[in-house]
């Protein structure tokens, strides 16, 4: 179970990004995709949500092949980077809105926007704009966004790249707590290395669309397997 890729690729129009990638993630792993920029971290993300085809391979999630399920069927949650945030509705309406657009009854989405409020800390703030937020409560709002819909999959792609250096320590702990809280599988994309060191159970370096090794973050510090790997993630030798 978990989610499974079987020698997935990608090409854009004749170029290849994704070469065969293979993985396995086990159900309820915080996972990380972390490479250097342009080596198809947010493709691959991408192609798991749904919100790009496969060129070749297959994806399966929870037991069931997905490969050619549309995205709103794929029980998996985007979170975007906090200035996707509706601006003109308050933190309630944006972590309600995909519930309302499936028509959801009004008492089932204040229901889940309360709980989603109350476990990341925002209960004081659902009456406000985004405008009236800080930089860390907007991304909670933006991950609040997903948790509502309850996903069996969180797809986060570099979620905290726009927070100060600050907020984003404070958010990778509140990242964690909120992995440990609800339990459901993760997968968080990054070009920072000591992010990735901090955040996963399990995870997979990229380099050039392809998987260059994976484990658990100190299996890869301390036994690297390659010189890109050493470089990169690996314990000074
Ligand atoms: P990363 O997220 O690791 O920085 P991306 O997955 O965004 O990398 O990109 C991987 C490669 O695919 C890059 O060379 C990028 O230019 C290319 N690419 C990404 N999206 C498209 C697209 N829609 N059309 C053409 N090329 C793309
Ligand atoms: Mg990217």
């Amino acid at each position: 179970m978990g989610i499974i890729l079987t020698n997935v690729r990608k090409n854009f129009g004749e170029v290849g990004v994704i070469h065969g990638v293979s993985m396995e993630i086990p159900t309820g792993d915080f996972a990380v995709f972390v490479g250097p920029s342009g080596c198809g971290k947010s493709t691959l993300l991408r192609m798991i949500a749904g919100l790009e085809d496969t060129t070749g391979g297959s994806i399966s999630i929870e037991g069931r092949d997905v490969t050619d399920v549309e995205p709103a069927k794929r029980e998996v949650a985007m979170v975007f980077q906090s200035y996707a945030l509706y601006p003109h509705l308050t933190v309630f309406e944006n972590m309600g809105f995909s519930l309302s657009l499936k028509k959801t009854p009004k008492a089932r989405i204040k229901e889940m926007v309360h709980e989603a409020a109350r476990i990341l800390h925002l209960e004081e703030h659902l009456d406000k704009r985004p405008s009236e937020l800080s930089g860390g409560q907007r991304q909670r709002v933006a991950i609040g966004r997903a948790i509502v819909r309850q996903p069996k999959v969180f797809l986060f792609d570099e979620p905290l790249s726009n927070l100060d250096a600050e907020l984003r320590v404070q958010m990778r702990l509140e990242l964690a707590r909120l992995h440990k809280q609800i339990g459901a599988t993760m997968i968080y994309v990054t070009h920072d290395q000591v992010e990735a060191m901090t955040l996963a159970d399990r995870i997979f370096v990229l380099k050039d669309g392809v998987v260059k090794q994976s484990g658990k973050p100190l299996e890869l510090y301390d036994n690297p397997d390659n010189q890109f790997v050493g470089g990169f993630i690996g314990s000074p030798a």
